[in-house]
């Protein structure tokens, strides 16, 4: 399936320059986010995950429905001061400063296998963090799935030893 045809690319939004990768359109067609869906589920499957874990927003979209897929758990991870119980934080820069993100501190037994998953991978700051929050709970990084990968930001490098999967490039 031709799933690049169904995500609608923004011109400058959020600000002048950027192009946006919008998926609110490719979830609009049922049968397309479907076979997204089973496209990163299976990975997952292959990958022996036990748990699925997904940073806010849209790492719930589509980290949801692969867990519920493959009847495994779903780990939120959301930014700092979001989730009600213990939590562990981790850093991780933007274009200016830099925000943390929060994964509740029981969330993850050690040894177990984690897929991470998200909309999109872009410079990887927001997966870095992430493998850094499950990896501090002793959790094993089985693969890091995205619908999209924009391949040009090369946020890829730092992220060799871990499977990575993506089902559209651009
Ligand atoms: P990174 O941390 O890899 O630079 O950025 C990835 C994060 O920013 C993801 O959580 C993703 O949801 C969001 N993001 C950045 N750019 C875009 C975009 O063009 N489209 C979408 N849908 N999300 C984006």
């Amino acid at each position: 399936m031709d799933f690049k045809e169904h995500i609608t690319v923004v011109e400058d939004y959020p600000k002048p320059g950027i192009r946006f990768k919008d998926i609110t359109t490719l979830m609009q067609e049922g049968k397309v986010y479907k076979q997204a869906i089973n496209e990163m589920a299976e990975f997952a499957r292959k990958q022996n995950a036990d748990v699925i874990v997904g940073p806010e927003a849209r790492g719930f979209v589509v980290g949801c429905p692969i867990a519920y897929e493959l009847e495994k758990g779903f780990v939120p991870v959301r930014k700092k001061g979001k989730l009600p119980r213990e939590t562990i934080d981790a850093d991780y820069g933007l274009e200016y400063g830099s925000d943390s993100l929060s994964i509740h501190k029981d969330a993850i037994k050690p040894g177990q296998r984690v897929i991470i998953t998200d909309d999109l991978l872009a410079t990887g700051g927001t997966v870095k963090a992430t493998v850094k929050l499950v990896e501090e709970l002793g959790g094993i990084v089985a693969g890091l799935a995205f619908m999209i990968e924009l391949t040009y930001l090369e946020g890829r490098s730092g992220l060799d030893q871990y499977e990575l999967f993506s089902l559209v490039d651009f």
